[in-house]
């Protein structure tokens, strides 16, 4: 089996492969965990009462217990606890479709009225016309050592991976596949693509998938008063529909600052020619939504990075063979939520290469959803 793109997805699936004792080739043009894809920026939320869809709940529920395995297998912590608050008006998409996850699946939750919130979390400053859903299992997990810990894991059990060698093309050959880098030509009964924002130059022709690259910015503020506030015992993570089908979100601060970015509204880039130096402009974008919803984290900009999400139309994953060559399995454009899901799509990775049926439903990842479709822009 050959696995391209060893980021949060490859990275997983080479791991679950070859604990599963498949024979794994991985190859990566950069050596991940590294700053030029999606999976850096030291935090991802995860998160159970889905706003996305309820059928995430069963997906992310597997997920939190592979985490959990990870975390003892490798003696190291991946995932920190901190609950989490779903921000919104009562009837937006955020914190009715959180209802409803956590309604259909009897998920541990509490609907928190804005007096209630404003008791409980006295950083935000909320309308009358805003409530939250809080729930106790959300919090935080570490995306490069978990990149990292998924990798090493996958070499103690055999895999081969190279890093720095980009993959420039493959080809079906037979029931197999040919894999051509820019050091040597390989041959592998199955191939994963798992490329990320890249993704869509390694189908080529093969299937034009309405993908688009969106540009995202992650900043770091020092808390400008109450910082005891922003530690992760009394702050939590949180999503807030600032306006309709709008969002930011943020992170109480591990030591690095508290991290807040926009959820989407970024630009439709190339990952190849991606601007990367973040501008003032963005900073004072975010600086306007914390002096309007936390004041008191809008202080000194400690740092700031550049991100890709891979959006699809609909915004929900891939997770499917390629069209017209089965022995290739198509892994991920996350769509800004997939970080969590990355331990359960690597084992679900494993299962679909093995052709084995996998025990959740994936209708909602198929390929064939996108006949006809057009990739869809985000930035406002
Ligand atoms: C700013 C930001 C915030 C996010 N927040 C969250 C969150 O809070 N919670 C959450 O669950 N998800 C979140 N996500 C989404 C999540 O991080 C992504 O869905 C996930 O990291 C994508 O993983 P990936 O494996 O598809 O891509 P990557 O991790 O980028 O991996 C792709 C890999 O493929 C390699 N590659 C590409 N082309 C080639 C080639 N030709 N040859 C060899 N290697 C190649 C790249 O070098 C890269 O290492 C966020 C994403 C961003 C950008």
């Amino acid at each position: 089996m050959i696995v391209v793109g060893l980021g949060a997805m490859g990275s997983a699936t080479a791991f679950h492969l070859a604990a599963k004792g498949a024979r794994v080739l991985g190859f990566d043009r950069y050596h991940p965990p590294h700053q030029f894809g999606s999976s850096h920026g030291l935090t991802r939320i995860i998160r159970e009462a889905y706003f996305e869809h309820p059928s995430y709940v069963p997906l992310v529920q597997r997920a939190y217990e592979l985490w959990a395995d990870l975390e003892q297998l490798s003696g190291r912590k991946l995932l920190r606890q901190t609950g989490g608050l779903m921000i919104g008006p009562p009837d937006g998409v955020l914190v009715s479709g959180a209802r409803r996850s956590a309604e259909e699946h009897k998920l541990l939750h509490q609907v928190l009225s804005s007096a209630e919130l404003r008791a409980r979390f006295p950083i935000f400053s909320l309308g009358e016309n805003t409530v939250g859903i809080w729930e106790p299992r959300a919090g935080i997990l570490f995306p490069e050592l978990a990149v990292q810990t998924h990798l090493e894991l996958a070499v103690k059990r055999g895999a081969s991976l190279k890093f720095d060698e980009s993959v420039l093309r493959w080809e079906p050959e037979g029931e197999g596949v040919r894999v051509f880098t820019d050091k040597g030509v390989y041959r592998a009964g199955r191939l994963v693509l798992s490329a990320g924002a890249w993704l869509g130059a390694l189908l080529g022709g093969s299937a034009a998938l309405p993908l688009s690259i969106e540009r995202q910015v992650l900043l770091w503020f020092e808390p400008r008063a109450q910082a005891e506030l922003f530690q992760p015992e009394h702050c939590p993570i949180y999503i807030w529909e600032y306006a309709p089908h709008r969002f930011f979100y943020g992170f109480p601060d591990l030591g690095d600052g508290i991290k807040a970015a926009v959820h989407h509204e970024g630009q439709c880039s190339d990952p190849e020619t991606i601007q990367r130096e973040v501008s003032e402009h963005e900073v004072e974008t975010m600086r306007s939504l914390l002096r309007r919803f936390l004041p008191d984290a809008d202080g000194v900009l400690k740092s700031s990075v550049v991100c890709m999400y891979t959006n699809t139309p609909d915004e929900h994953f891939i997770l499917d063979y390629h069209p017209a060559h089965p022995q290739v399995l198509v892994a991920s454009p996350c769509s800004g939520h997939g970080f969590k899901f990355s331990s359960v799509i690597g084992e679900l990775a494993a299962t679909l290469l093995a052709s084995r049926q996998p025990s959740f439903d994936l209708s909602l990842f198929r390929i064939k959803r996108f006949a006809g479709v057009s990739p869809r822009r985000r930035d406002k």
